[in-house]
């Protein structure tokens, strides 16, 4: 049984320092590795309706399980206010994720205040969310209207059976689907299909998915099964390579590479032989991107962490609280940055990652992916 887990906690978690004089409250920031800061993702509750055996397993995520307190998430006007800093420092996506992000009530009024901040150049941000899509067809056209510009759904399999047990809840295939169409028909699109592939649990569903994708205008995306948080007993056996997916699909269906939309991309292009749409691959296993990670996240109660595989995150939750200026924030921020080097995916080891699993990472339901 996996060990329980305690997310680090306010008392162990440093305030950001606030440098004595003020540096760079705005402007292009550049981290140790000089990487820009671009992506901001921002979590927006720690719950889900789902128990993945891989992300929030029911032995863990129990009914006795202590969700963060309502009056410890930031408020969307804190989120606002936060995300507005960061887009003065050059974030130019933010992401929202959770937990599942359409738990969190009236999350379309967050999606609204969001979508009327304005890079420094003046262009809008591009805006997306990550789901399970298990509410979505109830809120997909609030969300278009509210002004999100794209979702990404998971979905794991598309085998009834495989699926209804990876999410543990007894959630249909079907329904998800039910809501991929209904955002596509709202026109957030291109809509984006994330399937985590664990050996020996879902591999059987790689041909299926890539078929059932296969000629739509959704974009399947398989991500190697990662090592983040404590509670998935995460193994490298378990991992199925993005080569090995690659050479399984074209077998039956021939891929051949397209060149990446951006540098940093996450997902390495693929698109069918025959014109039949395109899929993408997260290696963050095999082949780590490090190199090009943009990201910052926002946790739910308001950390920041400088990589998805952090031990402990900076508390920005408490210089909004105690009072400071936005150019105290901002400054901050940037010192923060500056100093970043994280790059654990190039450094990841199958030792470390056996070490790790006696350390307190944190759990991806808590920091989003
Ligand atoms: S391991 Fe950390 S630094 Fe590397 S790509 Fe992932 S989030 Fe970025």
């Amino acid at each position: 049984m996996a060990e329980k887990i305690i997310l680090l906690g306010d008392a162990r978690s440093p305030s950001l320092p606030v440098p004595g004089t003020l540096e760079a409250p705005t402007g292009l920031l550049s981290d140790a590795l000089a990487r820009p800061l671009h992506d901001l993702r921002i979590s927006v509750t720690d719950r889900c309706n789902f128990r993945c055996v891989y992300c929030m397993p029911k032995e863990v995520f129990d009914k006795d399980y202590a969700y963060l307190p309502h009056s410890a998430l930031l408020s969307f006007e804190e989120i606002t206010r936060v995300a507005a800093l960061f887009i003065a420092h050059g974030v130019e996506k933010i992401r929202l994720t959770g937990g599942e992000p359409l738990l969190r009530k009236n999350i379309e009024g967050l999606v609204a205040g969001l979508r009327a901040l304005r890079t420094p150049s003046g262009r809008p941000l591009d805006l997306t969310l990550t789901t399970n899509g298990s509410l979505l067809a109830r809120k997909a056209r609030a969300l278009k209207d509210a002004g999100l510009d794209r979702v990404t759904v998971s979905l794991d399999a598309i085998d009834d059976t495989t699926f209804r047990r990876m999410n543990d809840v007894d959630f249909s295939v079907e329904d998800v689907l039910g809501g991929i169409a209904a955002a596509h028909d709202a026109g957030l699109g291109p809509i984006k299909v994330n399937m985590v592939v664990k050996r020996g649990m879902n591999d059987d569903q790689i041909l299926p998915m890539a078929r059932h994708f296969k000629n739509t205008p959704y974009i399947l995306r398989f991500i190697e099964y990662m090592d983040v948080g404590a509670s998935n007993g995460w193994n490298m056996d378990e991992v199925v390579p993005s080569g090995e997916v690659v050479r399984r699909i074209s077998a039956e269906m021939p891929l051949e590479p397209v060149d990446p939309n951006y540098t940093g991309e996450t997902a390495a292009r693929w698109r069918y032989a025959d014109g039949g749409g395109e899929v993408g691959m997260i290696s963050s296993v095999t082949q780590a991107f490090c190199q090009d990670c943009s990201r910052i996240r926002l946790s739910t109660e308001g950390k920041l962490f400088t990589c998805l595989f952090a031990t402990r995150g900076h508390d920005l939750r408490a210089l909004l609280r105690e009072g400071r200026s936005d150019a105290e924030m901002s400054s901050a921020i940037a010192h923060m940055w500056r100093k970043r080097a994280d790059r654990y995916s190039e450094t990841r080891t199958i030792n470390t990652a056996g070490l790790a699993r006696g350390t307190r990472r944190i759990e991806m339901s808590y920091i989003g992916g």
